[in-house]
């Protein structure tokens, strides 16, 4: 059985470099929400985590979040605990777009209008509202998804095409869009993401003035550019390796 030995500590330094980071922008830590990542790692690994005080957990294959939250759930509730946040973070396919309705409290995957006008429809026939982010590929980087945001402030054209798929979302019931979401490239050097994660925040930006959104997260940073994200404005990170290490 897998034990993850690291974890307490694992968790005090990303809190240390997170406060850093805030100190750097002169932000306040508790603008930053820690996502753990437990793709790949056992419900112990969720539960060890949640007995160390981490409450959001992150997820980005369907299947094996059907198997691990129930279990998660089950293996909480034998001590009277509620379960955790769950986030999806993975491109969710058409046809598992039903499931995730039901097991997530946050979709951060949402990477185009067919799949918001399918969740829309999903959660309105289980009368509930979902909280949604908009995933955007800022990089251009054709094996990212998201919508295309590369070059919108040089393009009217793309600009224009972006803000009219935004819109019919903005109408949609049924679905609360929480705020964006993006990756950056993996690049060795992390102070090179900057870019990306500020190209996420002037578009949340720009959104802001043209809707009546008021897109409170920025959902960027992983566990190689979590610090530089911190910087440029993210309100929740997203930790797979810096906290339970390779799977
Ligand atoms: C796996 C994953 C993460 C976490 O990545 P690490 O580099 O292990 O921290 C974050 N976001 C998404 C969308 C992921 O798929």
């Amino acid at each position: 059985m897998t034990t993850y030995p690291a974890l307490h500590d694992n968790i005090q330094q990303i809190q240390t470099t997170i406060a850093e980071a805030c100190v750097r922008s002169d932000r306040k830590p508790d603008e930053v929400t820690l996502v753990a990542v437990s793709k790949n790692h056992p419900a112990s690994a969720v539960t060890k985590a949640y007995e160390l005080g981490i409450r959001h957990f992150g997820e980005n294959r369907v299947e094996e979040a059907q198997q691990k939250i129930p279990q998660v759930t089950s293996i909480l509730a034998q001590s009277n605990q509620p379960p955790p946040e769950w986030h999806m973070i993975g491109h969710v396919q058409s046809r598992k777009s039903k499931a995730v309705i039901s097991l997530f409290n946050a979709i951060h995957s949402v990477d185009s209008v067919k799949l918001a006008r399918r969740l829309s429809s999903l959660a309105c026939q289980v009368d509930t509202t979902q909280p949604i982010l908009l995933q955007f590929n800022v990089s251009g980087e054709a094996s990212k998804y998201g919508f295309s945001a590369h070059n919108w402030r040089q393009s009217d054209a793309v600009k224009s095409a972006l803000w009219h798929e935004i819109e019919q979302i903005c109408e949609m019931p049924n679905l609360y869009l929480q705020g964006l979401m993006t990756m950056a490239p993996y690049l060795p050097n992390p102070e090179a993401t900057r870019p990306y994660f500020a190209q996420l925040r002037q578009l949340r930006d720009a959104l802001r003035a043209d809707f009546d959104l008021t897109l409170s997260t920025l959902s960027m940073g992983m566990t190689n550019d979590y610090a530089i994200a911190i910087e440029e404005g993210a309100t929740l990170i997203r930790i797979g390796t810096a906290l339970f290490g390779e799977p």
